[in-house]
């Protein structure tokens, strides 16, 4: 095999711990083939002991960016030089810009949630919004549908309920807005709590491959004809969740365009570049089912 990279190529990378079932150094690789770029994108596997470690030999080699994984998305924040508006309130960093020695921090989920939710502005402005979950995920979405969706109230329901507290209580102080109520999962008038739902989104990963028999909800009744169901699980592309609310006439969103957008995001704050979004997201889906 011809050896296509020297000292001119540039170096992107992810960093958590572990990081085995990421799809981004997939997505990034194919992005430059397709492009003709002169980048590679490789994981390293770094455990929170040697985090800083990794950020300063990141600067040494002169690594462009990076994406952030769990562990570290909450922790790598009091590292950087600056955070952007977005990953500051939302209080986690997916993707690291090396700006000359200077390390900045965004959060692309969000936009990765914009771009799902966008051609659903309408039907989401003054509606009912449940998120299932609490986790980094839930706050993304949160976030996205404040800054950019307009509901007209927003349910947390999580399995621990006093994490969906908190969440309220973060995005009220944080971004004024006051109309949450907070479940634990599964309260008693859960069904009608989620038919009063223009929009149900999965912010947890009960459902993700393997265990893909799994849904967080499994009551049909709870899911209605028209409304919009988000589960932000990405592999498999159709989850059970999925299935049902699709069987009760709902709308349904999977998590891969999240993924490939936020992806997207990241690979334009570093090259300054557009990906192939839709030739992306088709490989995307093939390389999951093989
Ligand atoms: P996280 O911070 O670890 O949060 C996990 C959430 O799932 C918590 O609310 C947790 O509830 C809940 N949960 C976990 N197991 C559960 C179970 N068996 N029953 C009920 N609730 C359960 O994880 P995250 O970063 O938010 O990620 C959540 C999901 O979003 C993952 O599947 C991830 O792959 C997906 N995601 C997708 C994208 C995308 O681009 N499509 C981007 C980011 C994340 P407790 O609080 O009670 O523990």
């Amino acid at each position: 095999m011809e050896n296509t990279f020297h000292q001119n190529t540039q170096i992107l990378g992810l960093i958590g711990h572990p990081i085995k079932q990421s799809y981004s150094p997939f997505i990034q690789n194919v992005s430059f083939t397709l492009l003709d770029m002169d980048y590679i994108y490789l994981p390293f596997d770094v455990p929170q002991s040697n985090l800083r470690n990794a950020l300063k030999g990141m600067l040494a080699l002169g690594i462009k960016g990076f994406n952030v994984t769990i562990p570290h998305k909450e922790s790598l924040v009091s590292f950087l030089s600056t955070v952007s508006e977005e990953a500051g309130i939302v209080g986690s960093v997916n993707t690291v810009v090396n700006d000359m020695g200077r390390l900045i921090g965004y959060n692309t989920d969000v936009h990765g949630v914009y771009e799902t939710l966008a051609p659903y502005k309408d039907e989401i402005a003054g509606n009912e919004v449940s998120v299932i979950g609490a986790g980094g995920a839930a706050r993304a979405v949160i976030y996205s549908l404040i800054r950019h969706f307009k509901p007209s109230s927003i349910n947390i329901i999580n399995r621990t309920e006093q994490r969906a507290e908190s969440l309220k209580n973060y995005f009220s102080t944080k971004m004024k807005f006051g109309n949450f109520r907070t479940f634990e999962l599964f309260p008693p008038d859960l069904i009608s709590l989620l038919q009063s739902s223009k929009v149900i989104i999965n912010a947890t990963s009960v459902g993700m491959f393997p265990d893909i028999e799994d849904s967080v909800i499994n009551l049909p009744s709870a899911f209605t004809k028209g409304q919009i169901v988000f589960d932000m699980v990405y592999n498999p592309p159709k989850t059970t969740l999925l299935k049902i609310a699709e069987a009760e006439g709902a709308i349904i969103l999977n998590g891969i365009n999240m993924l490939v957008h936020q992806a997207a995001k990241a690979f334009e704050l570093w090259t300054n570049k557009q990906m192939p979004i839709d030739e992306i997201r088709n490989s995307l889906i093939q390389y999951i089912a093989e």
